[in-house]
This record gives structure tokens, C-alpha cells and sequence, in this order.
């Protein structure tokens, strides 16, 4: 058995992870995306560690400025959001522009105030190069809780708030994505192909 039969890639799926609207803010420009991989590090300093791929104009953005927010998801977020802020790039859309319910907090980056229950402010203090990701360590300058909603998990976005694929009026071969339901027709998947809507990787395909 070769070692890759050892690893099981549905066992990342159980894992407990929130969901966040991480925001940067750079020569005027406002600019945020999704992750899955806010952490709190330590109480006493306050310190929070976040992972953002690489390829993320926010990535660049945080990397720069070292300043970003992190605002905590919660179940009554709806799916518009998660199109706005994690299927297109900021480098050619302005993700705030029509969107209701975000201030400017004191670091002088976004804070979303609908969809989500709370916003942690924070500084970058060191950098943890992961290959296709960076880990961001950052202590926290400011934080602040709006309604008691209950966060969003990553269980909860697919089981409720993704849309349910759409029936088939005939069986379809392929892949189709975890993360925003598009489908791959084909078989193999090519081991690089990035998802056209949302931007995953391979590794975030299913076979249908
Ligand atoms: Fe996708």
C-alpha cells in the first residue's frame, strides 16, 4: 500500500472549521476574501493566527500593510456574500461596492456589521511561509461583538447555506466542487485545475 493510500482527504472535511470575511485595506483601496482559518493563538498578549493563499489579492494586501479584520460568519450570512467575497478577485472588482452593512473600523480596514456577529481587528507581528499559503500572526488592536447569532461552521455553509445541486436530467460524469457546486465534466480531473467560479483547487473536487 503505497503512503498515499494512508491519507483520507474526507478526514480535513471533518474538522471543525468557522468561516470569516477577512478584510485589507491599501492606498485606498478596500478589498477582503473568505477563509476557514482564524485561530486564536493566546490570551495574554491577545494573538490570533490567520492562513491565506497566496494567490489572494487580500494575501498581498495584509502582507504590505500588516494591518487586516477578521469578521466571524454567522448562520443568517446567505450565499450572495459568499459569491461577493470568495468567487471573484479583488483585483479586478471592488467586493463593498452596493454592499450594506460594513464600516470602516479604527485600523482603517472594513469591518463587515450583517451577516456576521463579531470583528477582530489585529496586527501583523510575524509571517509563516507554507508553501501555497502564509500564516499570519497578529495580535489583536481591537475587537467587538454586535448580536448574538451563532457562528457559521464550514459544516453549516454546506449543509444550509450552499445552494443543493441542481437534479440532472441525465447521469453526469465528472467532478464537482465542494466549495460552490460547479461541475467538472471529464474524467480524469487534471491535478492543477482551479475551479472557474470559486478558485479551489482539485483538491476540493468530488467525484460526482
Ligand atoms: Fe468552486
Amino acid at each position: 500500500m503505497s503512503e498515499n493510500k494512508m491519507i483520507d482527504p474526507a478526514a480535513m472535511h471533518k474538522l471543525s472549521y468557522g468561516l470569516f470575511v477577512l478584510t485589507a485595506h491599501e492606498n485606498g483601496k478596500d478589498n477582503g476574501c473568505i477563509i476557514n482559518t482564524a485561530i486564536q493563538l493566546t490570551s495574554v498578549p491577545m494573538q490570533i493566527s490567520i492562513c491565506v493563499n497566496k494567490g489572494n489579492y487580500t494575501h498581498d494586501m495584509i502582507m504590505n500593510t500588516k494591518k487586516f479584520n477578521v469578521s466571524t460568519i454567522s448562520e443568517k450570512a446567505d450565499f450572495e456574500l459568499f459569491k461577493r467575497f470568495g468567487f471573484a478577485s479583488g483585483r479586478d472588482t471592488d467586493k463593498f461596492q452596493g454592499l450594506n452593512g460594513a464600516i470602516r473600523g479604527m485600523n482603517g480596514v472594513m469591518i463587515l456589521t450583517q451577516q456576521v456577529n463579531s470583528f477582530i481587528s489585529a496586527e501583523v507581528t510575524q509571517t509563516v511561509d507554507c508553501g501555497t499559503h502564509t500564516m499570519f500572526i497578529a495580535t489583536v488592536t481591537c475587537s467587538g461583538v454586535f448580536n448574538s447569532d451563532r457562528s457559521a461552521t464550514y459544516q453549516y455553509y454546506f449543509d444550509h447555506i450552499k445552494p443543493a445541486p441542481a437534479p440532472k436530467a441525465e447521469e453526469k460524469k465528472g467532478y464537482v466542487c465542494r466549495i460552490c457546486g460547479y461541475v467538472y465534466e471529464g474524467e480524469p480531473l487534471p491535478p492543477d485545475f482551479i475551479c472557474p467560479l470559486c478558485g479551489h483547487g482539485a483538491e476540493d473536487f468530488e467525484k460526482l
